[in-house]
């Protein structure tokens, strides 16, 4: 990132509804994300987090409302000529002008190359060793030459302190070491922006340290991440912005004093005291 970009809209979330059947877990989600920062994530369990952060890369489609990343639409692109055909059930998302076009599958794929996901359970491909790991998505999906992928994915593992690991496989290494490699193998796809979705949830407490070191070395290199996670130091030292979901809905946001040491809602006062 370079200093120009910083404090730049690089999410923009607006009025995002999702139900899964006649469920509603996003009830009109409003959230912005600027270049070079992190936001935490927390909320109690089924408050739709690992939805939200599905629907910023199109795992999960909205019902409505619309998210863009970097300027551009997450799912559909906007177009002024008349002869395309119209994506139903949307239309003038961001109040700006041209019809929305759903994306193609081909399209949304390349859109997603741009947005890394770190899951809870690491899910690295068992069969590859760690570098091929790393290096399997520049190579089919960005199509970079070979030798260059491997070449960037040792890089990324001695970043992420694992340089000794390369020809490892996924199960010779600990839940720690694994979620590092997962992170090194996001990075490979150079994305605009980072997605954690409990990166830590899954490890046994004295491994936390390693992963939330990791992130936190993005952080300060001026990494732009939404990370979902239950642990408040994390949130205290590393967040600009701490947002507090329930119930589909952003209860309270703002910066880590604010909400972690002066909430104002009942809801947070309650989860915070339950977490802290
Ligand atoms: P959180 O990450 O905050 O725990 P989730 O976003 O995973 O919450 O889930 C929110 C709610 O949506 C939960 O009640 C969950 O059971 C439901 N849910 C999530 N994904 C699906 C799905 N694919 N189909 C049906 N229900 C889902
Ligand atoms: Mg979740």
């Amino acid at each position: 990132m370079s200093d120009a970009d910083a404090g730049r809209t690089m999410v923009d979330i607006k009025a995002v509804h999702k139900s899964f059947g006649t469920l509603e877990v996003l009830r009109g989600i409003d959230l912005e994300v600027r270049t070079g920062e992190v936001t935490v994530v927390l909320g109690p369990s089924g408050s739709g987090k690992s939805t939200l952060l599905r629907t910023i890369n199109h795992l999960e489609k909205v019902d409505s409302g619309w998210i863009s990343v970097d300027g551009s639409l997450v799912g559909y692109r906007r177009d002024n000529r008349a002869t395309a055909r119209r994506a139903s059930g949307k239309g003038g998302g961001g109040g700006r002008a041209g019809k929305l076009y759903e994306l193609s599958e081909r399209e949304v794929l390349k859109q997603r190359t741009q947005i890394g996901f770190v899951f809870q359970n690491f899910n690295l491909f068992p069969h590859l060793t760690v570098l091929e790991n790393i290096a399997e998505a520049p190579v089919s999906a960005l199509k970079r030459p070979r030798k260059d992928a491997l070449d960037r994915a040792r890089r990324l593992l001695d970043r992420v302190g694992l340089a000794d690991k390369a020809g490892a496989y996924p199960k010779q290494l600990s839940g720690g070491q694994q979620q590092r490699v997962a992170i090194a193998r996001a990075l490979a796809l150079e994305p605009k922006l980072l997605l954690f979705d409990e990166p830590t949830s899954a490890l046994d407490p004295e491994l936390v340290g390693e992963v939330l070191d990791v992130i936190k070395d993005l952080a300060l290199q001026g990494t732009t991440m939404i990370v979902v996670t239950h642990e408040i130091g994390f949130a205290r030292e590393v967040a600009d912005t701490v947002v507090f979901m329930d119930e589909g809905r952003i209860v309270e946001q703002g910066a880590p004093g604010d909400v972690l040491d002066a909430p104002r809602h009942d809801r947070t006062k309650a989860f915070l005291s339950k977490v802290l």
